[in-house]
């Protein structure tokens, strides 16, 4: 009996370890563009107080940085560099703007060269730091880098999303799923991620219409985000989906709401549900998955300065976490926090939004419009945006679930990670290495 009890004991334990060395479910959202600023700013605005959004609530949360080879100063060396020289901490801070401002730092941000979506999206998806524009290439060596989503189809056992509101073949989700000098070819990009790499669900908008006839050829099953709450009739196991975002557009925030936050213009194309539908379909497929989720107008609004439509993309990506957080805590599907993974951040800062007022809950900047010599001049007393572009800034990095602690290794005693350091901890947690 003894003995037996010996055996069942370590029988347990030997399958308690391997089922804790294996996260089934892997979420990596990505606000494109998304700068402290912009978390700041929804969070006052739909309660009042900051840091409310569902990713305050995770264990671990981070800052982290964003530059590319482009930024550095000087010689960049892969195996000897000074991080110092891609952001430089005692300048910037090692904390984001509204937590840190001097006037040293505001200028450094306004010279400082920063990442593109490009090089951000090689760095979490490869480890390597590359030149903007390139898209898993070494420019150096003139050769391609093997990324995650290569490394996962090498092994098979897990199956790849790829969720944007973007086009599927713009920047971040091409930086994981295709390699190419430069994210400009853009057809040669959409037919390698159709054809060659081939995740299991690609959900995207798309300007080119051979590509669903192309996605069709390669075993595809197309249906528009207009059809996700129709029954479905297709062999959910055996097809790949290639699900066309249509129609969508960023909901607007109402000023001092009563019942609701934001308005909606076409209920159907809410982003949480597309990706609630994309993550139920890998469930039903049995398999593991590694699913990249991207909001990218919050990066289109920051570049435009337009502090409405980036409250209302914000919006979406906090609603989207906070979706597949209550999924998960629901227990209505296998997943569960000690087998799934959420990881929240931001590819880079854009816009470089500042706060003149305090904007409280329910409330909008106010906009003066004057004339003056034929030409219309807007000014702002409550908010500023000092670029048009994207900055050096420090960005945000959140998590939640199994092996979420693995971030703890990285983040250093600055509280800053590097955002090769994505690719570090997704590599350790699929692959235990
Ligand atoms: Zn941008």
């Amino acid at each position: 009996m003894k003995k037996f009890l010996f055996i069942l004991f370590f029988t347990t334990l030997f399958s308690i370890s391997i089922y804790a060395d294996k996260v089934k479910y892997v979420f990596l959202f990505i606000g494109d563009g998304m700068s402290m600023s912009s978390e700041y700013a929804v969070s006052n605005f739909l309660y009042g107080k900051d840091k409310e959004l569902i990713w305050n609530s995770f264990p671990v949360q981070t800052h982290m940085e964003t530059w590319s080879i482009n930024s550095y100063e000087g010689e960049y060396n892969k195996n000897n560099f000074n991080s110092e020289k891609g952001y430089d901490t005692k300048i910037a801070g090692i904390v984001p703007y509204p937590y840190y401002e001097t006037q040293d730092a505001e200028e450094y941000f306004r010279n400082s060269e920063p990442t593109d979506s490009a090089a951000a999206a090689t760095a979490m998806a490869t480890g390597n730091k590359v030149y903007n524009w390139g898209l898993c290439f070494d420019k150096d060596k003139k050769e391609f880098i093997h990324n995650i989503t290569d490394k996962l189809n090498e092994k098979k056992e897990y199956n790849v999303a790829l969720i944007t509101t973007d086009k599927f073949y713009s920047a971040t989700p091409a930086g994981f799923s295709s390699h190419n000098v430069s994210r400009d070819n853009r057809k040669e990009i959409a037919a390698e991620i159709l054809s060659k790499t081939k995740p299991e669900i690609v959900a995207g908008k798309n300007d080119f219409n051979e590509m669903n006839t192309f996605a069709a050829l390669n075993d595809y099953y197309c249906l528009d985000s207009s059809e996700i709450n129709k029954p479905q009739v297709f062999d959910l196991v055996n097809k790949k989906i290639f699900l066309r975002l249509r129609r969508y557009f960023v909901p607007d925030p109402i000023p001092d709401f009563t019942s609701k936050s934001f308005d909606y213009r076409n209920t159907n194309n809410k982003f949480a549900d597309v990706v609630l539908y994309a993550t139920k379909i890998l469930l039903e497929k049995k398999k593991p998955f590694f699913a990249l989720v991207e909001v990218a107008d919050i990066d289109h609004a920051n570049h435009d300065n337009d502090f409405n439509k980036m409250l209302g993309a914000m919006y979406e990506l906090n609603e989207t976490v906070k979706s597949i957080y209550d999924l998960i805590n629901s227990k209505d599907t296998d997943m569960t926090f000690d087998n799934t993974i959420i990881i929240v951040t931001a590819d880079h800062s854009t816009g470089m939004l500042r706060f003149r007022r305090y904007l409280g809950k329910g409330k909008l900047p106010i906009v003066f419009t004057t004339k003056q010599d034929n030409a219309t001049i807007i000014t702002n007393m409550q908010i500023s945006y000092e670029s048009t572009g994207h900055t050096n800034e420090l960005v945000g990095c959140y998590s939640v679930g199994a092996k979420s602690d693995l971030f703890k290794k990285y983040i250093n005693e600055k509280n800053i990670i590097d955002n090769t350091d994505i690719y570090n901890v997704l590599n350790e947690i699929i692959f235990n290495k």
